[in-house]
């Protein structure tokens, strides 16, 4: 998607805090129809921060409002309730059933890049935020099942927050690869890297980690039944289903 205002595109400058977007500009004097790129960004962006404040317990239009990147009035608000994305009462916000829908795809989107710079390319942590926030308004539907089938469908992003669901989680694709996969999907026999472990198997993980089994290390699954039982350097581990679902693995 193009950007309309000439506003530079790249948010390498940015300080490390999460979810900002000041860069962009075109949050003012922006028409409201057509329906320019800029516009949608910020929109996107609001809905995004409606998400993100609901995660933490708030649906407050002054706490939304306080957030250092906020434009400063509530137009950018009006103009979300106008095109039907949310309600407000009060001092309160809420999302529509289609504010819902494309603030759940924004946020997908957004995890899921942090999870593929992180896990894929190896990104510094500085650097993932940036990209991701420019990610989460480019990628299509299409290319965003893709990478999520690419990277095993992955439950949470490298924060530990829930990646929604797309369809591609649901219904199984063969026309794509999947390159990073959760343990109970490698092969017996097959040697591996640990990629991630999700926030739920962490207190089983303290326990692992002191056997090797953590991010980096490589592992051979050595059988799957009626325990997955794989090694760790000169240690064989047995883990049981649930746990082995919560450790992604790639191929080596
Ligand atoms: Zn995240
Ligand atoms: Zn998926």
């Amino acid at each position: 998607m193009g950007r309309s205002n000439g506003q530079p595109a790249s948010g390498s400058n940015l300080p490390g805090r999460l979810h900002r977007h000041r860069h962009r500009g075109g949050w003012e004097g922006v028409p409201s129809t057509p329906l320019l790129a800029a516009q949608s960004e910020a929109e996107d962006e609001i809905l995004e921060a409606i998400w993100l404040l609901r995660e933490q317990g708030s649906d407050r239009v002054p706490e939304l409002t306080q957030r250092a990147d906020w434009p400063g009035d509530k137009a950018p608000l009006e103009r979300l309730r106008a095109a039907g994305l949310i309600e407000l009462a009060d001092d309160t916000v809420k999302l529509t059933p289609a504010g819902e829908a494309r603030a759940r795809a924004i946020i997908r989107r957004h995890r899921l890049a942090e999870r593929l710079l992180a896990d894929l390319f190896e990104m510094e942590e500085a650097s993932i935020e940036a990209t991701a926030c420019q990610f989460e308004h480019i990628l299509s539907p299409e290319v965003t099942d893709n990478v999520c089938t690419l990277l095993g469908h992955p439950p949470h992003c490298p924060h530990g927050r829930p990646i929604p669901r797309g369809e591609c989680c649901i219904h199984y694709r063969k026309d794509v690869r999947p390159i990073v996969l959760p343990l109970t999907e490698l092969p017996a026999g097959a040697q591996a890297r640990v990629v991630f472990i999700t926030p739920r198997a962490y207190t089983q993980i303290d326990r692992l980690s002191t056997l090797g089994l953590v991010p980096g290390s490589i592992i051979s699954l050595r059988q799957k039944r009626p325990a997955y039982v794989l090694r760790v350097g000169q240690t064989d581990l047995a883990l049981d289903s649930a746990i082995a679902r919560d450790i992604y693995v790639r191929m080596v």
